[in-house]
């Protein structure tokens, strides 16, 4: 067996046998240890990370990370009771988010940081609550997304208040009294110390024009190598050039700005594997390909067919079973009713089929997913088919599997339905 990152045949045996597939596992471990990573980003003036929860946002990891001194970014309200619900004080979680509820009144009082999106939200908190401390979220104009989809910078984005509106952003800060103690910019997948140098300061010159700003956050977007020749980001090789500028800064303006980071993909991405069971194999001749179809799929892993994202994928057969299977080319597929549902696609584009040379699958094989830790279990197209949601597990730092949220169940599934 190819070696898996942190699964066992142990492991898998007991998947199988007392959790069921599919299941997601995380690995505590791995979690931690890249948390006490993010902890080191190199800094002046202090650090503060948070974590992007909507990466992964069940309680168990939460509470992880929460031991581990970070802080949360939130990116709904609903998220922001999550964190509370799993243990934060209002005081250490930060909302940045594309609709601002009315509820955002009441977290705002109790400690919750706001960092305003748009010039549309700063009328609308303005007129929820009076004098406040707020951030304010730029488009600096610039991202370095690693597909279209996952830039969050430039024209092509809705993401924060447009450069070109800083002025009206103040304008309107001033009228209203809301005093801006943060920026903060979040401009995607990237591991090019180039741009994130680029991005810190055109960041810092927005900062320049706020003189009650006291903290910079610079989002997530540090990509992750799920796939042998995709390029991982080192933490300390960006953050060091994004050190010099807070010096050269405080040089310029005698302001020790705090920095703020937000990292997701990072934290999460290693740090957790889908199980699942080959559960049927189909050919479709000799101009045609060869399918293992999985017990999962879109309803776990959403991002191949989201954007042609790369997952590493294992097929594990019964011990004994290994020597017998010669590798070929197969494309792994998922089990709805949805020609997309597609786990290999070409890099890129999801629409292409690109098979993979993995061993020869068959029906009741173990098939891994790796770097299934963000934007998977979070974002997958929960229920469709009525496939029940997938139930996640620990693994231990003392080696033992418990389960973080059980598999859904049959009434759960159709709890809300009425028949009137
Ligand atoms: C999603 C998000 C992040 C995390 O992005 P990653 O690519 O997972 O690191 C950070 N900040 C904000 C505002 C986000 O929306």
């Amino acid at each position: 067996m190819e070696k898996l990152r942190f699964l066992t045949a142990n492991d898998l045996e007991k998947i199988k046998i007392e959790f069921g597939t599919p299941t997601f596992v995380y690995d505590e471990s791995i979690l931690r240890a890249n948390a006490k990573e993010v902890m080191s980003f190199p800094n002046e003036f202090g650090l503060f990370p948070r974590y992007a929860m909507k990466s992964a946002p069940t309680s168990a990891i939460l509470r992880i990370f929460n031991q581990e001194g970070l802080g949360i970014d939130a990116s709904s309200v609903h998220e922001v009771e999550r964190a509370i619900r799993s243990g934060f004080g209002t005081e250490l979680i930060s909302l940045s988010t594309q609709e601002l509820a009315d509820d955002i009144k009441y977290f705002a009082q109790d400690g919750v940081k706001v960092n305003l999106c748009s010039l549309n939200q700063i009328h609308r908190f303005a007129s929820l609550i009076k004098g406040q401390k707020v951030g304010l979220r730029f488009n600096p104009g610039m991202g370095s997304g690693g597909t279209n989809r996952t830039n969050v910078g430039g024209p092509a984005s809705s993401f924060g208040i447009w450069k070109e509106d800083i002025n009206e952003a103040k304008r309107l800060c001033k009228e209203y009294g809301l005093k801006v103690e943060r920026i903060h910019t979040h401009i995607g997948s990237g591991s090019d110390p180039e741009i994130w140098k680029k991005v810190a300061a055109m960041s810092l010159d927005i900062v320049s024009q706020f003189p009650g700003v006291h903290t910079l956050n610079l989002g997530g977007g540090y990509k992750v190598a799920r796939m042998p020749d995709e390029k991982a980001t080192n933490l300390q090789e960006i953050g060091e050039p994004v050190r010099q500028l807070f010096i050269e800064f405080e040089k310029e303006t005698a302001r020790k700005l705090k920095l703020e980071i937000e990292p997701g993909t990072f934290l999460l991405a290693h740090a957790c594997s889908l199980v699942s069971t080959i559960q049927d194999v189909t050919t479709t001749g000799k101009e045609g390909y060869r399918f293992l179809k999985l017990n999962a799929g879109m309803t776990e892993i959403l991002r191949p067919s989201l954007y042609g994202a790369q997952h590493p994928i294992f097929v594990v057969p019964e011990p004994g079973q290994e020597s017998f299977r010669e590798e070929c080319p197969q494309v792994i597929v998922g089990h709805c009713c949805e020609s997309g549902d597609l786990l290999t696609p070409a890099p890129g584009d999801s629409e292409v089929l690109a098979p993979r040379l993995l061993p020869r699958g068959e029906i009741d094989d173990i098939c891994v997913i790796e770097g299934a830790g963000a934007y998977c279990s979070s974002m997958c197209a929960k229920n469709y088919n009525s496939f029940p949601e997938a139930a996640e597990v620990l693994k231990k730092t003392d080696g033992t599997l418990a389960f973080i949220r059980k598999r859904q169940t049959f009434d759960q599934l159709i709890e809300n339905e009425v028949v009137p």
